[in-house]
């Protein structure tokens, strides 16, 4: 990430409000289109929901499509792990992120 360029005013506020909001872990359903949607996250007053499921099982079929399929391009990676998320039910989706969370082993590079 660039550190030279010139920071937005939003950035800037963005920023500032981190430690100003509450940051809560929850699934989250979208409830206008209950049995395939989800959201990333909301924000009510200053507490902020984030769906981490929802980050990290995409990232984590992309990478295991890549590991079944090693000889597909990137782009067909991308088209077909869309395919597969929306396959998904909600159940599966947070069956895959328990795993993820059971089993993952953080790397710390620094
Ligand atoms: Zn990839």
């Amino acid at each position: 990430m660039s550190s030279k360029k010139k920071r937005s005013a939003l950035l800037v506020d963005v920023l500032a409000a981190l430690g100003d909001v509450r940051i809560t872990e929850r699934y989250l359903i979208d409830e206008e289109n209950k049995r395939t949607h989800f959201l990333h996250g909301t924000q009510t007053g200053e507490e902020i929901v984030i769906n981490e499921a929802v980050s990290v099982v995409p990232t984590l079929l992309h990478e295991l499509i890549h590991f079944v399929r090693p000889r597909w391009s990137e782009t067909t990676v991308r088209r077909h792990c869309t395919m597969l998320v929306r396959q998904l039910e909600h159940s599966e989706v947070k069956a895959i992120y328990d795993q993820y969370v059971e089993r993952k082993v953080t790397s710390d590079n620094s």
